[in-house]
């Protein structure tokens, strides 16, 4: 049996999305059902929309998302129906080079659901990051379906399923942050604020917030900032330097996306510092113009995080965990609660910066 469901989909480039009927067929072998109680808006959803990652349209939106299992295919063991889970997407094949070297962290096979979802028409949606959960029902890999304790209420710990993941494991895994550690945040959005919290969690004791927009900073102050540099008033490399005694800082967070905010992250650095880049490109940037003196002189290291390096079934339950404990303030990066017909203004309003995450309650 399938079911028929209210989705919002992009149909085409660029266009507001819509909200359509789709259908979702029953699980089918090592696929899971999930009835969706609530979904981030990620700047993710917005660049499929603008067809800034491919041009598969139309695409199904959302990805941030938790929910009750409400049915598992043939051959699924650790996942039950009444599960609640936070959906990721990655999904590791435990097969690859990288699963078979024990780090299935970097799983290069993930997979998704191998049956479609589908408009009224019969066309087939392409789900944003396999998923697809701005939607009343979705289908995914039962290996996206990370279970944790539903204790959490599901706008929070669905957060985890993307962006809040990424900042945190940006600092506690990507940047292996230490106690006592020293760190700059370049750029305070959602993903920048989730890592100053992972620095804190890890224990960093100096931890440096840097953005253009004084609102911002004050927020970043709330996840655990120290310092705060506003860098449309003073250097960013010096404001860094300053609250390090002279130095730099341990691990520099780039939390943008832009090659002028690398280059002050690289120099901002302490000497045999961590640079981590969580910050998402476009694909005309060019890596900044840096002497390779300075690279090799200055030591230390340059590392890409993707989703934070993180492994769902190893890190959300921790993380929900901890924000039960009340020791990660995951529900200061819920900003409003929405509808699905709110989707297309969430986007204007991320766009603006006005908000942390706009999540879909449903
Ligand atoms: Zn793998
Ligand atoms: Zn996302």
């Amino acid at each position: 049996m399938a079911y028929q469901v209210r989705g919002v989909v992009a149909k085409a480039k660029g266009e507001p999305v819509t909200i359509e009927t789709i259908t979702v067929p029953d699980p089918g072998p090592g696929e899971a059902l999930v009835d969706v109680q609530a979904c981030g808006v990620c700047h993710t959803d917005l660049h499929y929309r603008q067809g800034g990652i491919n041009d598969d349209f139309p695409f199904l939106l959302g990805h941030e998302a938790a929910g009750r299992v409400a049915a598992v295919g043939e051959g699924v063991t650790g996942l039950s129906p009444g599960d609640f889970v936070v959906l990721n997407w990655r999904a590791v094949c435990g097969q690859c080079r990288a699963c078979r070297k024990g780090k299935p962290q970097y799983c290069f096979a993930t997979h998704n659901a191998t049956q479609k979802m589908r408009l009224a028409d019969g066309t087939a949606l392409s789900p944003a990051l396999g998923i697809g959960a701005f939607a009343e029902k979705t289908l995914v890999a039962a290996g996206q379906c990370t279970p944790v304790s539903d204790m959490a209420d599901p706008a929070v710990a669905g957060l985890l399923g993307c962006g809040v993941m990424a900042g945190i494991g940006a600092a506690m895994l990507t940047g292996n942050v230490q106690p006592g550690d020293s760190v700059a945040v370049f750029g305070c959005g959602g993903v920048g604020d989730a890592a100053i919290a992972g620095a804190r969690l890890a224990g960093a004791t100096t931890i440096i917030a840097v953005d253009l927009d004084e609102a911002k900073l004050e927020l970043a102050a709330k996840f655990g900032a120290t310092h705060t540099v506003n860098a449309s008033k003073e250097d960013a490399v010096a404001g860094i330097q300053a609250a390090t005694a002279g130095f730099g800082a341990d691990v520099c967070i780039e939390a943008v996306g832009n090659p002028k905010v690398l280059e002050q992250a690289f120099f901002a650095r302490d000497l045999a510092g961590t640079v981590v880049q969580v910050g998402v490109p476009t694909p005309d940037m060019r890596f900044p113009d840096i002497a390779m003196i300075d690279f090799f002189g200055r030591g230390g290291s340059l590392k890409p995080s993707w989703y934070g390096d993180c492994l769902p079934s190893r890190d959300f339950p921790l993380l929900v965990d901890l924000y039960l404990q009340g020791r990660l303030p995951l529900e200061q990066f819920v900003s409003e609660r929405i509808g699905l017909e709110g989707v297309e203004d969430a986007f204007h309003k991320m766009e603006k910066g006005q908000v942390l995450r706009s999540v879909v309650v449903l």
